[in-house]
């Protein structure tokens, strides 16, 4: 369960540098994502039918919202400014 309350779905799966492979699931209200190490119980068929992800970090994931959020703060600046 997310914080919003969505349901959290599979999307994905990507492999970490280390090896470790982890499960990308996405809030269908919200987009927010959250990363699950693999279990040993985990169907791991059933989880390479996913598609494969670029690797990523929930922090780099955070950034790049930031940034998208700045550059439409950035647009309005602009539109502002030029009026
Ligand atoms: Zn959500």
């Amino acid at each position: 369960m997310s914080t919003c309350g969505s349901v959290m779905e599979p999307i994905g799966y990507f492999q970490r540098p280390n090896g470790e492979y982890v499960i990308v699931h996405m809030c269908l209200g919200c987009g927010f994502e959250r990363f699950n190490r693999i279990a040993a119980d985990d169907d791991f068929d059933l989880i390479l039918s996913l598609s494969a992800q670029v690797p990523r970090t929930s922090y780099e994931v955070k950034a790049q919202r930031l940034e998208a959020l700045l550059e439409k703060q950035q647009e309005q600046w602009d539109v502002e400014e030029a009026g």
